[in-house]
């Protein structure tokens, strides 16, 4: 039995931002092929009152305007009816758990999502609380709104999902898989403005192409981001680690040589 395509339904005031992007490439594609699945649901059909309403001014005081509870709910429940079993629902916010690869992988291989795409100042906290929203951020800084937040998580998952992307090979290579950055590429031409290739990827040599990429890989990680070169370090503690830290903090203050 074919297993349900993947399948996410973002609840959204601006319903013609979707699919934007994700219509074109390899998205796209993998959406004809019925590899996954979008729903748009205007959360302005949840409001209730003559003026349809979905905002209105904060208690207590202060700028901008606040979504109602009982719209976002309203559109939250019909959404999940309309996921799959067991589909979590996300609220996009600033204040959320900062998205990173590991929760990307946790959200594609479920049965799919449910996005909730704040505008204003966001939602009523008695909507995130009574729906059990999961809070998700896409870094820190502030959107004006969730929608592009929502595309870049759906963007994410979707390339992990079987059938996407290409060759398996490429996702297993790429940045944060295993806590490392990826390796830098090169392609045609093989001299370009003074700046020669590195001479071991013309070596044909494969074994010693990877270990100059892993190396490499291990190289910018350290450098660039400490916090994954950490647990990465934990993960591989192997001596030649221990040897690349100490080399790092030794005492002329030098890289280690490969
Ligand atoms: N007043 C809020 C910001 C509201 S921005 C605060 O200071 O926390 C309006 C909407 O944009 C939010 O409801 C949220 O859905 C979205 N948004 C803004 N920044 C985001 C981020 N970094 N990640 C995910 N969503 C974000």
């Amino acid at each position: 039995m074919a297993a349900r395509p993947w399948h996410a339904v973002v609840l959204t005031l601006f319903p013609e931002m979707f699919p934007g992007p994700l219509a074109a490439s390899l998205a796209g594609r993998a959406q004809t092929e019925g590899l996954w699945h979008l729903e748009t649901l205007d959360i302005r059909d949840f409001a209730r009152n003559k003026h349809r309403s979905v905002d209105d001014a904060p208690f207590g005081g202060g700028s901008g305007m606040v979504m109602r509870p009982d719209v976002v709910a309203a559109a939250v429940d019909a959404a999940l009816s309309q996921a799959p079993p067991g589909a979590p629902a996300v609220y996009l916010s600033p204040r959320g758990t900062r998205l990173d690869q590991t929760l990307v992988r946790e959200f594609a291989a479920g049965p799919g999502l449910v996005l909730l795409c704040g505008r204003y100042e966001g939602v009523d906290q008695r909507a995130i609380e009574a729906r059990g929203l999961r809070e998700v951020s896409l870094g820190d800084f502030v959107l004006s709104g969730g929608e592009p937040a929502a595309l870049a998580l759906i963007d994410a998952c979707l390339r992990l999902l079987p059938g996407v992307v290409g060759s398996a090979g490429s996702l297993a290579e790429e940045s944060f898989e295993g806590d490392l950055l990826e390796y830098p590429h090169y392609t045609r031409p093989q001299d370009w403005d003074g700046r020669p290739v590195p001479e071991v990827l013309l070596s044909g040599h494969h074994a010693k192409v990877a270990a100059w990429r892993r190396a490499e890989a291990e190289k910018i990680t350290r450098e660039r981001r400490p916090d994954l070169w950490d647990r990465y370090a934990a993960a591989h503690g192997t001596e030649r680690l221990a040897q690349a830290r100490r080399g790092k903090k030794g005492p002329k203050g030098q890289e280690d040589e490969r």
